[in-house]
């Protein structure tokens, strides 16, 4: 079994891999690192969740700790799709560099020119960037491209999907020709391989896991819902105390502001993010929904790639996603690292084709849980005693509002609270039947098995806001808190 040791890594980005609480390289690094280390290009065929970041971050780290940056000649670049993302990054390199003294800059939109160009003056290593900022302050005269010797484009499809490729062909023109090029993409339509057969050269291709598949840890069911039935069938599902956190996923940003405030009303810990939002209140959003402070985002596909929420156990599609991949980036946030995750997608009759467009892309189908509009109104029941675990914590929003009554007695006599709901139709997991007498939690009579697993315990959720800007804040709590993020993100 390969380990980080063998990789050819430096002891002070292994102490920092070590730190993080990782304990062997994932297959995208095992297989990249010493790749990049050699100074050859690569294509990295891999979904968010492989550990890809890691794969380019460590090795870029090693190689640019030697050496020096020159004034507004940034050695490095990244080119990320969003902003959210590229956040991401510059923590990433803020985790593994801690031990090198790097200078990084985020270019990202929605945040002062300013800074950033001050930031660029003094001479940046790393330069993490969304395109379109990039070439905002190229225009501006902030910066030049000559001295970059590694360039990484992340999530190319998603450039592609956004309408960037013009923006980062131009970009690559303006970089020097003798440079080493990361790509990575989740998938490879033939926009991409083209992209990747004029930049790259020699390159190592990469591929851990079938384009477009999703990770094997995440557990897929369907829904089905009428459009009027989905918020009460939702709520049946996020009252269950198996469901630690969750992103809810709409296909237009008005509804993610609707569904929200609807949940917020009957007493769920909710936020909204969608595009429309400036980026102070995203970042905001998103901080808060990562620190646990808030159980459940409704967001559009502006959170469906790369974000990275350590822990996420749930991803429902209120909406079915129009494009299939959208289906496998959306449950790409949960089953991370290894961990146990679950999508859950609410489907009505007119989603068909999409949910046959996903069934073909990810190349199996969805167990159905059928499900018809009850008229009740909703009742929280909890699962169990023993099958799942309390929260942690309780929900700011819940604890707010009076306690919900809860019927008496057996579990069997508990009342569903969508006991209109036809029998479970579960096509590729019978296994996952529960008996009839146990705990109703928006199905009829029928209880998923994994929503009545525990979720792993991490202590991420319901940690506390204590992992700010100490950096050597003790090994004892990096081994219990191991993928810990540092909140101190470079927005300059
Ligand atoms: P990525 O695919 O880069 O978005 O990474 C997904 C998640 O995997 C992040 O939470 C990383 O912290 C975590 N991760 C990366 N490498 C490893 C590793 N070797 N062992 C365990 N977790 C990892």
């Amino acid at each position: 079994m390969t380990t980080f040791d063998d990789l050819g890594l430096g002891p002070e980005v292994l102490r920092a891999v070590a730190k993080a609480g990782y304990r062997e390289p994932t297959p995208i690094q095992a297989q990249a690192i010493p790749v990049v280390l050699q100074g050859r290009d690569v294509l990295g065929c891999a979904q968010t969740g492989t550990g890809k970041t890691a794969a380019f971050t460590l090795p870029m780290i090693e190689v640019l700790g030697q050496g020096r940056a020159k004034a507004r000649m940034p050695r490095s670049l990244v080119l990320s799709p969003t902003r959210e993302l590229a956040m991401q990054t510059a923590e990433n390199f803020d985790i593994y560099g801690k031990h090198h003294a790097l200078t990084m800059a985020l270019l990202i939109g929605g945040v002062a020119l300013d800074d950033q160009t001050r930031k660029l003056e003094r001479g940046v290593d790393v330069l993490i960037a969304t395109p379109g900022r990039l070439l905002d302050h190229f225009e501006r005269g902030a910066l030049l491209l000559n001295g970059v010797k590694i360039l990484v484009i992340d999530e190319a499809d998603r450039m592609l999907d956004m309408g960037f490729m013009p923006d980062v062909e131009r970009i690559v023109g303006l970089l020097p020709p003798l440079r080493q090029t990361l790509m990575f993409s989740a998938t490879m339509p033939p926009e991409i391989r083209r992209l990747a057969n004029t930049i790259l050269h020699n390159a190592k291709e990469i591929r851990v896991t079938p384009p477009a598949s999703p990770a094997d840890t995440v557990e897929h069911f369907l829904v089905r819902a009428t459009a009027r039935g989905k918020r009460r069938l939702l709520e049946g599902f996020l009252r269950t105390e198996a469901v630690r956190n969750g992103l809810v996923f709409c296909n237009r940003k008005r509804d993610t502001a609707d569904l929200a405030r609807a949940l917020a009303r009957d007493g769920f810990s909710v936020d909204a993010l969608h595009g429309d939002m400036d980026q102070g209140s995203r970042i905001a959003t998103l901080e808060a929904f990562k620190r646990g402070d808030v159980r459940f985002l409704v967001a559009t596909d502006v959170a469906g790639r790369g974000l990275d929420i350590f822990g996420l156990s749930h991803v429902f599609n209120y909406d079915v996603p129009i494009r299939a991949e959208d289906y496998v980036h959306r449950i790409g946030r949960t089953g991370r690292a290894g961990h146990r995750g679950h999508a859950i997608t609410f489907a009505t009759e007119d989603d068909d084709r999409a949910v046959k467009a996903i069934e073909a892309m990810i190349r199996r189908s969805l167990p159905v849980i059928s499900g018809a509009e009850t008229s009740e109104p909703t009742a929280p029941v909890a699962a169990e005693p023993g099958n799942a675990p309390a929260p942690k914590e309780q929900p700011r929003r819940d604890a707010e509002r009076p306690a919900p009554k809860r019927p008496r007695g057996r579990s069997d006599e508990r009342r569903s609270p969508t006991k209109n709901c036809t029998r479970v139709k579960d096509r590729a997991h019978d296994e996952d039947r529960g008996s009839s007498d146990g705990p109703v939690v928006g199905m009829g009579d029928h209880v998923p098995a994994f929503l009545l697993l525990p979720t792993p315990s991490v202590g991420r959720a319901t940690a506390p806001k204590d992992d700010g800007d100490n950096e050597d804040d003790g090994d004892a709590k990096a081994e219990t808190k191991p993928q810990t993020r540092r909140r101190k993100v470079v927005t300059s």
